[in-house]
């Protein structure tokens, strides 16, 4: 053995010499499943450093539960669809979607994914990930497409997706309805500006002032004006409550409502409502009953309600409203703001509220709350964020997208009376642009139609990702467990891929989607902000790799911080990470000098393994330090608490192991002292090593294999993986010889300090070290090995004599130079 480990070597031999079926899911009926709804990623092309601390946890679960014995299913799908790569597509070929057909665009898009797709599993191989890649699935793929419209058929039939005119979330640049869950909020500086709408006066009031003004950062919406409103309490305005007022510019009329929920502090205390500004735009719309004026449309260009501005941008309407207000008297005057915006998640552009026909899903908020409270949540707190997300919902899911890379919705309208029909589960998967139905439509026998053009938010494909790992039969009702155990997720896509797998399965199955859920943090850069391009504080997972190997990045995902919380990327933990490796190496490199030829089963295992009697005291010492560390990680790790499972492990290996049991029992493992004292020490240490290989197993796959394969496999035993491993089982406690074992390395530490005090070399002998002691058979040959020193057992205090006395843990020793 070299005396550097190598990573590069060692991890390559091992990521060549592995076989995938090692962890391909048995289905086995003596075994108890253990299904994990891994995270399809969408593939971009790049597993960022953020999926890889993901999948490192997903990853020590599963090699863990595995060695527990469960028949574990670790798949991984792909999330294919969606806005992203169709806008990468027409980056990379330099043309719009408008200008090539949907097929030809739709293969472009495939073509694009699946590259990235074999980058991404490239990573996540030399990331030592334990994937049953037998059971890999791509939701661009015609079984996954199936499955999703499948899932449509179902939902419809029962009345949960429905088709309406409502008003929805829009993106004008990307031209189609988006979810609440893609609208982002940004702030942004904007004019608030003071308008003058006038009262219409009849008889004795014309006394009054003739002007009401009102605040708002979006004049361009004055044609789209269906109403104002005053708090019912605001003294100032009480007079105006019903009457009437006249927009500027367009002249039409409008009635002043009376309304709880305005704000009298904002503006002037006056709100216009429009159809639509903003989602309040859309409550009052539909508690008032109010009118739909549409001015703005689905490019964002002013419609003819805005007659005078028909064509214009919107914030070129914006632009020359002011200066037409303004040359009329009718601006008052202008405040500079800071606006909180919601934008498009994908280009940033601001939303418009746009009412059109769409499709929708039903959200039952109830039950989805009620389904998540029956859910394990790790850590907790994280129910709450979709419980306020749930609660903030104003409409239904919106689940049409006018795109095309993505799952068509299977249905089509009667040519003749516009009858929808829906696809049979036998003609799917269907595109209904491509193919027509063939039977005639059951409202008036109809046989022409037109296919719906709109395709499938993305979400829809993802939130069946549990029912199909479990392999869930929509018509049977069954699989092969369900719900399934885990689901592992960030948290930025609690109120996405959470919310929307929750409600698709309880729709689906009324069964909650899994038992738990574990969410994890983001990872900020070294600088402690988010990882982001123009903070130049990205670090990719193969940068670290290439430096320091895959098991070092893992140990590093394990120790960093406790699961949900963010995690700040730091070198030196990176560096710390790898020096534990090299400890770890150098302790096997010194094992293999004494086990190189160690037959466990041909030595006296028997006496000792029976009681282990036999057995020195501090192997007895180290194997009861082993057994509680066992007892200590099983425990982290039941409770996903990665980072301390871990470090018990790192404090175990350097402090108890390297620093004191083999400090103590180098003399007996080198024969000095006889063959028994060598053999308990022997023992011990197989016994350790082989144990440590197994319990590293989960966090560093690479180096627990090679490490194994020598301890284990050294003679005979066969080929076995460490990963085909049982996990351990704690089988000896001894806190009598835990407690003899601490002193004597206590003591020994003691005397190497007196030595280092005065100058004394380490391994010179003194002249006596005596400890008073009141205990039969209390074992000194370590200490003599360790001290080079003859040990005095004394009884009572008067027998020490005229040499220094220190107190070790309430033991008096005395040293005699
Ligand atoms: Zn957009
Ligand atoms: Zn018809």
């Amino acid at each position: 053995m070299e005396k550097k480990y190598k990573p590069e070597i060692i991890e390559g031999k091992w990521q060549a010499k592995w076989n995938d079926s090692m962890y391909y899911f048995e289905a086995s009926p003596d075994k108890v499943p253990y299904i994990i709804d891994t995270p399809p990623p969408y593939p971009t092309g790049d597993f960022h450093i953020g999926n890889a601390l993901n999948w490192c946890y997903i990853d020590f679960i599963a090699r863990y539960k595995r060695m527990r014995g469960y028949d574990v299913l670790f798949p991984q799908g792909w999330d294919c669809h969606g806005l992203p790569t169709e806008v990468k597509v027409e980056e990379i070929h330099g043309i719009s979607r408008h200008q090539i057909n949907k097929q030809e665009f739709r293969e472009l898009c495939r073509q694009l994914t699946s590259v990235n797709i074999e980058q991404m599993k490239g990573m996540m191989r030399r990331l030592g990930m334990s994937i049953d890649w037998s059971k890999e699935y791509v939701t661009m793929d015609e079984r996954y497409k199936r499955y999703t419209q499948l899932s449509f058929l179902k939902m419809y039939r029962d009345g949960l997706i429905y088709q309406a005119e409502h008003p929805v979330n829009w993106c004008p640049r990307c031209e189609t309805a988006i979810a609440f869950a893609e609208v982002e909020y940004e702030d942004r500086d904007a004019y608030l500006n003071y308008i003058l709408f006038r009262k219409i006066l009849v008889g004795a009031e014309k006394k009054e002032a003739e002007y009401v003004e009102i605040a708002t950062t979006r004049p361009e919406l004055l044609a789209s004006c269906v109403a104002v409103a005053v708090h019912p309490d605001d003294e100032r305005y009480k007079s105006i409550v019903g009457k009437e007022l006249e927009v500027p510019i367009f002249a039409h009329r409008v009635k002043v409502y009376a309304d709880e929920s305005v704000d009298p502090e904002f503006g002037t205390g006056v709100v216009m409502i429009c159809t639509f500004g903003d989602r309040q735009d859309v409550r009052w719309w539909k508690l008032h009953n109010l009118p739909l004026r549409a001015s703005i449309d689905e490019r964002g260009r002013m419609t003819e309600i805005a007659f005078g501005y028909e064509g214009l941008s919107v914030e070129e309407c914006k632009r020359k409203i002011i200066e037409d207000l303004d040359a009329k008297g009718l601006l008052k005057r202008q405040e500079r703001i800071n606006q909180n915006v919601g934008v498009c998640w994908r280009c940033k552009t601001p939303i418009e509220i746009i009412s059109t026909r769409q499709w929708f899903v039903r959200v039952r908020k109830e039950e989805i709350i009620n389904a998540a409270r029956e859910i394990k949540w790790y850590p907790e707190h994280f129910r709450i964020r979709l419980e306020n997300w749930v609660e903030s919902m104003e409409w239904d899911w919106c689940i049409s997208r006018q795109r095309i890379f993505s799952v068509p919705i299977p249905v089509w309208y009667c040519k003749r009376c516009g009858t929808v029909k829906v696809a049979s589960e036998e003609a799917i998967p269907v595109d209904p642009v491509v193919t027509s139905p063939n039977t005639p439509c059951a409202n008036c026998g109809g046989t022409e139609f037109e296919g719906e053009k709109d395709v499938l938010d993305t979400w829809m494909d993802s939130s069946l990702t549990a029912l199909w790992a479990a392999d869930w039969s929509f018509n049977a009702g069954s699989g092969i467990e369900f719900p399934v155990e885990l689901r592992p997720q960030g948290h930025d896509i609690i109120r996405t891929w959470a919310f929307y797998s929750i409600l698709r399965s309880i729709a689906l199955t009324k069964k909650i989607p899994w038992r738990t859920i574990l969410i994890n943090g983001m990872v900020l850069g070294e600088d402690g902000y988010k990882m982001s391009k123009s903070r130049n504080n990205t670090i990719s997972p193969d940068e670290v790799i290439q430096k320091h190997g895959a098991d070092v990045f893992r140990q590093w995902a394990a120790i960093g911080g406790a699961v949900g919380s963010d995690v700040q990327f730091r070198w030196k933990d990176i560096v710390a990470a790898s020096k534990f490796m090299q400890k770890l190496w150098s302790i096997l490199r010194f094992s293999m000098i004494h086990l190189s030829d160690y037959k466990p089963f041909l030595n006296k295992k028997e006496s000792f393994t029976k009681e282990k009697k036999n057995l020195r005291v501090v192997d007895k010492w180290l194997l009861s330090k082993l057994n509680k560390l066992i007892v200590s990680v099983t425990a982290s790790m039941e409770n996903f608490k990665f980072d301390e499972a871990m470090k018990d492990i790192r404090t175990f290996a350097w402090n108890v192991l390297a620093d004191n049991y083999i400090e103590l029992t180098k003399s007996r493992l080198y024969g000095r002292g006889g063959e028994e004292g060598k053999e308990s020490a022997k023992y011990a240490l197989h016994q350790t090593m082989k144990t440590l290989s197994v319990l590293l197993a989960p966090f560093i796959p690479f180096f627990a294999e090679e490490m194994y394969s020598y301890i284990a496999n050294a003679k005979k035993e066969g080929e076995k993986s460490v990963h085909e491993e049982k996990w351990p089982e704690p089988d000896m406690i001894d806190s009598e010889a835990e407690q003899e074992g601490d002193l004597i390395a206590d003591i020994v530490r003691a005397v190497r300090n007196y030595k280092s005090k005065r100058g004394i070399p380490l391994n010179a002998p003194l002249n006596k070290v005596g400890i008073y002691v009141d205990k039969e058979g209390f074992d000194t040959e370590d200490i003599e090995n360790a001290t080079a020193t003859k040990v005095e057992l004394c009884k009572s205090m008067s027998e020490i004599s005229e040499g220094e006395i220190i107190d070790v843990d309430g033991t008096k020793v005395e040293i005699i130079r």
